[in-house]
């Protein structure tokens, strides 16, 4: 994934992006950089792989010898960045959020046509950013040159410039997939992923960008240069699993819609009788604790934590590059309390399911700690398509899907000419599939929520939300 976060002020505002990048953490752990507008006029940039550590122990030093009354600050799972680009429309720091699936077709295209060179990293592959300016640059007007880029790019790209005039451009993705909230205080603007990000600076909510909108954001203002389109197709992943508990996008607040998730998925479960004798709800940490919280608020049994993560000293579990390492680390960090398992009959709420790896880790060490039954629930419905718009960790090829494994180990290749039947709990293929998922994994039931209710959980017009995951719908 990755996020940006951006400020122009009267005054300098090194501090803000500092600690604005910072509370994006969570969304990136490759690579980061912080660029200013200094005083005399020049861009500075720094950027730090985060595999020694945090953004903040990484960038303490740098932000100390930084000044600037505009500066931008990002963290990327893969592209180091900001660039810094001199060219005919000025000298500028760019960045961006997002993935390019059609990355080496257009590189392929511009060397063919145009000629030129792009820097390559060891592995040989062009720097994404790096794409983006080229195709800016392609165009006479800066402003058309990035709406070229937009139309060129498959997938999905918010881009952030900082110009070296203390000028700041902001181009949210065609389909508005991903979100860029606006900020305001006395003395500027702002901009970010996560809302509260710049709440916490003391910056008040401004506004949202809508789908492909334009922005130059000043000091004394932000202008519209390219209005937003109506239609959008916001990921709802950003409610369901990633997106900080404390931010809010189009008005709806993460943690209340994940509380609200649970209990609608409490009331199917009540209704059909399937949570009869559970002594705790309990939710996978940390994302499927608030779907829990509202899960027990919602059918009334008692919520309760039968094991916690050690944090200290790991506080992120997928930073480690193999998967064996990052399922080493997922459990030593898992410490039991043995009385809140032991003879107990649990149900877990997850926020999704993708792979299940790490489940069936958790499932035998709840049972080798003396739990009588593990109930699993997925805070959103079956996961049947991988992602192709973003840059999601936890989705990748559709082959590696739990769901997909699964249909094929019941009946080969064609039973994925069902995949509707198969979401569907109420079909035949639907029941073998979560039996088959709970036999593989030693749960006692499953059930998943429906598309239907999370949708309503996040309370938006259903036709902005991307559920491509769910139902391949694009
Ligand atoms: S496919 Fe899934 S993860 Fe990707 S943007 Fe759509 S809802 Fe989000």
């Amino acid at each position: 994934m990755g996020a940006f976060f951006g400020v122009v002020s009267k005054r300098d505002c090194i501090k803000d992006v500092f600690f604005g990048t910072d509370y994006h953490s969570h969304l990136a752990t490759a690579c980061a950089g912080l660029a200013v507008c200094r005083p005399d006029g020049q861009l500075q940039r720094k950027i730090h792989n985060l595999d020694k550590g945090p953004f903040r122990t990484q960038f303490e030093s740098s932000f100390n010898v930084m000044e600037g009354n505009a500066a931008i600050g990002t963290i990327s799972d893969h592209d180091p960045q900001p660039l810094i680009i001199k060219s005919r429309h000025g000298v500028y720091a760019i960045c961006y959020v997002g993935i390019i699936n059609n990355l080496e077709a257009l590189v392929d295209e511009h060397l063919h046509e145009k000629g030129g060179h792009f820097g390559v990293s060891t592995g040989g592959e062009v720097n994404a950013v790096e794409l983006i300016a080229t195709l800016i640059e392609s165009k006479e007007d800066f402003i058309e040159g990035i709406r070229y880029a937009q139309s060129r790019i498959e997938g999905t790209a918010n881009i952030l410039i900082l110009m070296e005039d203390e000028r700041i451009i902001a181009v949210r993705d065609y389909m508005g997939r991903l979100p860029i909230l606006l900020g305001k205080n006395e003395d500027g603007y702002c901009l970010a992923f996560e809302s509260f990000s710049y709440q916490k600076l003391g910056y008040e909510d401004f506004r949202e960008l809508g789908p492909a909108e334009i922005v130059e954001m000043t000091k004394d203002g932000v202008k519209t240069i390219v209005p937003p389109r109506e239609e959008m197709r916001i990921c709802s992943f950003l409610w369901t699993y990633y997106g900080y508990p404390t931010s809010t996008y189009e008005g709806v607040n993460v943690e209340v819609m994940r509380t609200r998730n649970g209990a609608l998925l409490a009331q199917d479960d009540c209704k059909k009788g399937n949570n009869k004798g559970v002594d705790y709800v309990c939710g996978v940490p940390d994302s499927g604790t608030p779907h829990a919280i509202g899960y027990s608020n919602g059918c009334g049994i008692p919520f309760a934590r039968p094991y916690i993560k050690y944090t200290p000293s790991w506080s992120r579990s997928f930073m480690p590059e193999k998967q064996v390492d990052r399922n080493e680390i997922a459990k030593m960090k898992q410490v039991p309390v043995t009385q809140l398992i032991k003879d107990k009959s649990l149900l877990f709420v997850d926020d999704s399911i993708v792979r299940g790896t790490q489940l069936r880790e958790t499932v035998n060490f709840l049972y080798n700690n003396g739990a009588k039954a593990v109930h699993m629930r997925s805070a959103c419905p079956p996961i049947m398509f991988g992602c192709k718009y973003l840059n999601f960790s936890r989705a990748t090829s559709d082959r590696e899907l739990l769901t997909r494994r699964i249909i094929v180990e019941l009946e080969g290749e064609e039973g994925l000419n069902y995949i509707d039947e198969y979401a569907d709990s109420n079909t035949e293929r639907g029941k073998k599939m979560r039996q088959a998922i709970c036999d593989k994994f030693g749960f006692t039931s499953l059930e998943y929520q429906s598309l239907e209710n999370m949708m309503n959980s996040i309370g938006i017009d259903k036709c902005k939300l991307c559920t491509y995951c769910w139902n391949g719908k694009e």
